[in-house]
């Protein structure tokens, strides 16, 4: 009797799951899209990388102000903690004061701002990755920043003599924490290369969505399952919109469905090379 109950029981949760799959397949086939077609001469490599620079610049420039003001944070931070200068509020708050942690603090999150915009700026105009060493130091120049934003104060508290022990330490591993957690968010963990970008510049009709930061070859792609509108062009239109990858899901697929071709065309090619050199 017990078994039995159990078998209903498990065959009713099975029945359950397979009508929620059932569902979610219906609504996933539920999203019809509208389709705006942004047109766009076709346009040369020059071209379209002058326009990635564009698209770039305003982020470059707010990534460079945000990192001075990270480095203009840290001297204040050091000023305060060598006892330079001090900010009292006297009128409310008698004798209280704005620590060096406040200083450290903006640092922090004037880096890591300046970084995310910097790597959003690498994403829309990828450098070229021909010289490895200068495409790093391109990428992750955030991580660069980070440790100019630190380390000098590190060095400054762990040699300051006036300072009693305790709060030095307390100085140094609060900054060495802020420093390895903006040299994580400034290092770039996907970057792109202008090689990888230009690969995949001649496609001819591809589709992306407005927030997204990829192009897709389908307009079925499952990544496309929940966005109505679509926006459909040539992948060079895509790049020049900030949609800079091609989507991998589209990209995988793509590669089988050129690799099941291969064996499923006829191997009847009719293009010799005389006909080649005669459409020249
Ligand atoms: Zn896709």
């Amino acid at each position: 009797m017990a078994k039995n109950s159990n078998d209903a029981a498990k065959d009713a949760a099975k029945k359950a799951l397979a009508a929620a799959a059932a569902k979610k397949e219906t609504e996933k086939k539920k999203v019809t899209h509208t389709y705006t077609e942004v047109g766009g001469q076709s346009i040369g490599k020059e071209e379209l990388l002058a326009a990635t620079r564009k698209n770039a610049l305003p982020y470059r420039i707010f990534a460079v102000i945000l990192w001075v003001l990270a480095i203009a944070a840290e001297v204040f931070a050091i000023l305060i903690f060598t006892h330079k200068i001090e900010f009292s509020f006297t009128v409310e708050n008698p004798g209280w004061t704005i620590s060096w942690i406040v200083c450290i603090v903006l640092d922090l999150i004037f880096v890591v701002a300046g970084s995310l915009l910097w790597k959003k700026g690498n994403h829309l105009d990828p450098a070229s990755k021909k010289n490895k060493v200068r495409f790093w130091l391109h990428n992750n120049l955030g991580v660069i920043v980070s440790v100019i934003a630190f380390a000098p104060f590190i060095i400054i508290v762990l040699t300051d003599k006036n300072a009693d022990k305790k709060s030095k330490t307390i100085a140094a591993v609060v900054a060495v924490a802020a420093l390895v957690i903006a040299g994580l968010f400034s290092y770039d963990w996907n970057p792109l290369s202008q090689q990888e970008m230009l690969e995949n510049a001649d496609i001819e009709t591809v589709y992306w969505t407005a927030s997204g930061t990829v192009f897709h070859a389908y307009d079925d792609c499952s990544h496309l399952n929940n966005t109505v509108e679509l926006f459909k062009g040539t992948s060079s239109t895509a790049i020049e919109n900030g949609k800079t990858r091609l989507c991998k899901t589209c990209e995988a697929r793509a590669l089988r469905e050129a690799e099941e071709g291969a064996v499923t065309v006829p191997s009847g090619n009719t293009e010799t090379p005389e006909d080649t050199a005669a459409a020249d």
